[in-house]
């Protein structure tokens, strides 16, 4: 058959080739002078391929559209794309939490073997081509439109990718062509976005682990997470900030910006209730009772961090340890387990790791990913409206559902 992919992302490029190499004639498709631009700025340019996990584990990372999922990542799971790669000569290692990534830590290596791949089996790969309009006669597939003329075929795979970081080619417009053909588009948002948050004067750069994060709006909070937050200019952000963001949506739906009064609750010490935390006050007190209470928070706490617990408890920083009232321990300890910062919202698309929303599934077949609508169109990768958290589950979502195209069109 004749196919048309377009964008060449890491859903393309993996779909382009395994298209190619189960003997289809593949025209890949990409505005950008390279492929995979998004791919190689992931995991802080060493590329968190995939997640080591079990399925339970995988779908439990996934936010939108989990069910859906299921055929695409049985199909294809993380374990299948850890020897794909490895059968492209790419080592990998896994790191903490089950992080897939290169030996080399380079993203390069995973762009360049699937450039080769997709090469190596015979893919026509049109650079600096923008894809603009699919053509559909009878709701059947019949060619893709480009800036720069016109490809018959049989299928289009539209692999554009979301709308986030768009100065890597993901600008929305696989949404735009689908729309017109009839799909839905559920709104597309950033998630996995850093938040905008007050009070964080004095902090930026400041990293904390093992903390525990909520967000509070009116009578409504999400969920609690636990492990490494830091605070930027502007906010916060860093793995539980990113989680946390994406599932602001049950908050503020499509909002970007959260109801007034909703607030950051960070606990400094999730391990300890408050009963041991004011026993652990008291210690550090008997120890130090000359010290100001400033000094004595240094060994709970990163020294940047005691000005504004004491501010937003009322106590004085120079107040010496062994003034504190019992009233200002108990104060303190609450204070340590609920910092809070005024929240105002996530920041701008532009900075999310993926988008929320897309085409929606319920016209997507989640066997194959052909559209409902128009036999011979297929979508893969971010532009269906599934995403996950960060740890490798985006990019292995990318890869399934490239390869289910694959699959039904291999038989
Ligand atoms: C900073 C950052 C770090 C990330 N790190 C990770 C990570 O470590 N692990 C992980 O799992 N996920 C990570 N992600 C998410 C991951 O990159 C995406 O989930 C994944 O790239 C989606 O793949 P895709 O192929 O669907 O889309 P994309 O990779 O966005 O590819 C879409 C392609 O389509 C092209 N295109 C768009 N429109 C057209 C058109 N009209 N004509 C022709 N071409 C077009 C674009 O130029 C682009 O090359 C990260 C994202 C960001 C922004």
């Amino acid at each position: 058959m004749k196919v048309v992919v377009i964008g060449a992302g890491a859903a393309g490029l993996m779909c382009a080739g395994g298209l190619a190499e189960a003997g289809h004639d593949v025209v890949l498709i990409e505005k950008n002078d390279r492929v995979g631009r998004k791919l190689f700025i992931t995991g802080k340019g060493r590329c968190n391929l995939t997640n080591a996990c079990d399925a339970r584990a995988f779908f439990e990372n996934v936010v939108t559209n989990p069910k859906f999922l299921n055929s695409a990542i049985y199909g294809f799971t993380p374990s299948d794309c850890m020897q794909f790669f490895e059968s492209l000569d790419v080592k990998l290692k896994v790191e903490r939490g089950d992080r897939v990534f290169p030996v080399s830590d380079k993203s390069n290596d995973i762009v360049k073997a699937l450039e080769r791949y997709a090469l190596k089996n015979g893919v026509q790969l049109q650079l600096n081509e923008k894809a603009e309009e699919i053509v559909v006669r009878d709701a059947v597939v019949r060619a893709v439109k480009t800036d720069k003329g016109e490809y018959l075929c049989d299928v289009a795979v539209i692999a554009t990718g979301g709308i986030t970081y768009p100065v890597t080619g993901s600008t929305g417009d696989g949404y735009l062509m689908a729309q017109k053909l009839g799909h839905r588009i559920v709104a597309p948002v950033a998630a996995l976005v850093p938040l905008i948050a007050k009070g964080v004067e004095g902090l930026q750069g400041l990293s904390l682990r093992n903390v525990g994060a909520t967000v509070f709006s009116g009578d409504k909070k999400s969920r609690s997470h636990f492990g490494e937050m830091l605070f930027t200019h502007t906010g916060v952000s860093g793995p539980i900030i990113l989680t946390l963001s994406s599932e602001l949506g049950k908050i503020c739906g499509k909002n970007t910006i959260l109801p007034k009064g909703s607030y950051l609750s960070v606990d400094l010490k999730p391990a300890l209730d408050l009963q041991t935390l004011d026993a652990r006050i008291q210690r550090e007190i008997s120890a130090a009772p000359k010290a100001t209470v400033k000094t004595m928070l240094y060994t709970m706490m990163p020294k940047s961090l005691a000005p504004k617990v004491l501010e937003s408890c009322g106590i004085q920083e120079d107040t010496k340890a062994s003034a504190v009232t019992k009233k200002q321990r108990e104060l303190l300890a609450a204070t340590v387990k609920d910092l809070r910062f005024p929240l105002i919202g996530k920041e701008k698309a532009d900075l999310g790791i993926i988008t929320q929303g897309g085409v929606d599934v319920a016209q997507i077949n989640p066997k194959d990913m052909q559209s409902k609508l128009i036999k011979g169109l297929y979508f893969a990768g971010e532009v269906a409206d599934v995403d996950a958290y960060t740890g490798g589950f985006n990019l292995q979502i990318a890869f399934s559902t490239a390869k289910a195209v694959v699959r039904s069109l291999s038989s």
